[in-house]
């Protein structure tokens, strides 16, 4: 097999740039993606190591270049108890907590480092409060890279305890993600002080090829050939949801797939401008005010086109949930089916919910929630209090207590 990228082009006027090119089509401001010659059948014998067994349909790095924590191959997980709760034929969960650093970011993580090491970068930067500095530090400390994380003022706790252990180098910004052309502002002036560092920010419109590692999830899917009508995707910038839709284009192209599940794209109800303009029928989206929902992982108020392109071309739609909703649903999964998600995650579950009731799914179709990351990502927020939980008080006493725990029926260890 040998590798089947063909070039860096704009997805509007095809104009071909650079495979390092870090922005928009300098000619018609459209986001770029990658091409791949898909002549051919589709190979379906991989060993299910890591998602490097795809590198064939991934930017071309050597062998020697690859960084890898064996990302990838995550469980997709029939959810029953889930599905005749809310009432749907049937439900699969995508587990991408069980990635190394516990998120879906781990697939770009991976790759964008072994670029590092294939265009002999000196280190690599971002901006994240989150998962993706989790994701890039950590695979910096696997390639022994320099990484520079850019920070809120005031990020969230939960997620810098992990991000720390694998001490990146960490600069907090005042007003960082006030906007898009804050972010970009920041990012360009780390650039011009670390020419010869990668910027990894993960989002298209500055780095196109990062969408690319996320067509394995479909790819993944699709190899087990249980593929659902829709697919629930949690979205903040649209990399995921943009790169499952290529996955699976990608792969109808090459006859494994006659058609492609329906993407629907997810928001919080508060930081939902994607699902907006999907609405509105608008073809960009337009930035909000500043944003509330209970889901920081994708509490955003901007968002590109590359999402809206790739519900509308498969015929999916975008609908957003409350914080109420939200949290029902990590609960309600947890204890139907042992899956603890990340909140941001359960964003999908919730959404698969609201469009049954609203009719825009029917019970007797299927549907997958990619859950983004693993619930232990934001614990601080996740239930832990020991007054709801009976206590003996001795160990003497035990079988007496649990005698009436049992009695009163909280089998649970949470009544
Ligand atoms: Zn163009």
């Amino acid at each position: 097999m040998t590798n089947r990228f063909r070039s860096l082009a704009c997805a509007n006027c095809a104009t071909t740039y650079p495979t390092d090119f870090h922005s928009r089509c300098t000619k018609c401001k459209g986001i770029l993606v990658a091409r791949y010659r898909l002549d051919g059948k589709f190979p379906t014998d991989f060993e299910g190591r890591s998602m490097w067994d795809f590198a064939d349909f991934l930017p071309p790095v050597k062998k020697e270049n690859i960084v890898s924590l064996g990302e990838g191959w995550t469980p997709y997980v029939e959810s029953p108890n889930f599905a005749m709760r809310i009432g749907l034929r049937h439900i699969w969960c995508k587990l991408e907590g069980c990635n190394p650093t516990g998120s879906f970011k781990d697939r770009a993580a991976s790759l964008g480092l072994s670029l590092v090491n294939e265009w002999g970068k000196k280190g690599v930067f971002a901006a994240s409060d989150g998962n993706a500095a989790a994701a890039i530090s950590a695979y910096s400390a696997r390639a022994r890279i320099k990484c520079l994380i850019l920070i809120s003022e005031d990020a969230p706790t939960q997620k810098l305890a992990q991000i720390m252990m694998y001490s990146p180098t960490l600069l907090r910004v005042r007003g960082l993600y006030e906007s898009a052309s804050s972010l970009e502002s920041a990012l360009a002036q780390a650039q011009s002080v670390l020419p010869d560092w990668l910027n990894l920010f993960i989002w298209a419109p500055f780095n196109p090829l990062l969408v690319e590692p996320y067509k394995t999830i479909a790819y993944e899917i699709a190899l087990r050939k249980e593929i659902p009508d829709y697919i629930f995707i949690p979205v903040a910038g649209g990399e995921l949801l943009s790169g499952l839709s290529r996955g699976f284009q990608e792969l109808r192209e090459m006859g494994l797939l006659n058609g492609v599940p329906k993407l629907v794209a997810v928001q919080g109800k508060g930081a939902d401008p994607t699902v907006q303009a999907i609405e509105k029928g608008l073809d960009e989206v337009v930035e909000t005010g500043p944003p509330t929902t209970v889901a920081g992982a994708i509490r955003v108020n901007f968002g590109a086109e590359h999402s809206i392109m790739a519900v509308k071309k498969s015929g999916g739609f975008g609908i957003s949930v409350t914080d109420e909703q939200i949290l029902n649903a990590q609960k309600q999964i947890a204890r139907d089916e042992g899956i603890f998600c990340e909140i941001s995650s359960a964003v999908a579950l919730a959404a698969i919910s609201e469009a049954l009731d609203h009719g825009k799914i029917r019970a007797d179709e299927t549907a997958a929630a990619i859950l983004t990351g693993a619930g232990l990502k934001d614990y601080l927020s996740a239930e832990a209090d020991l007054s709801r939980v009976p206590l003996s008080e001795s160990v003497s006493s035990l079988s007496t207590t649990l005698r009436k725990v049992i009695a009163a029926g909280r089998t649970q260890i949470v009544a």
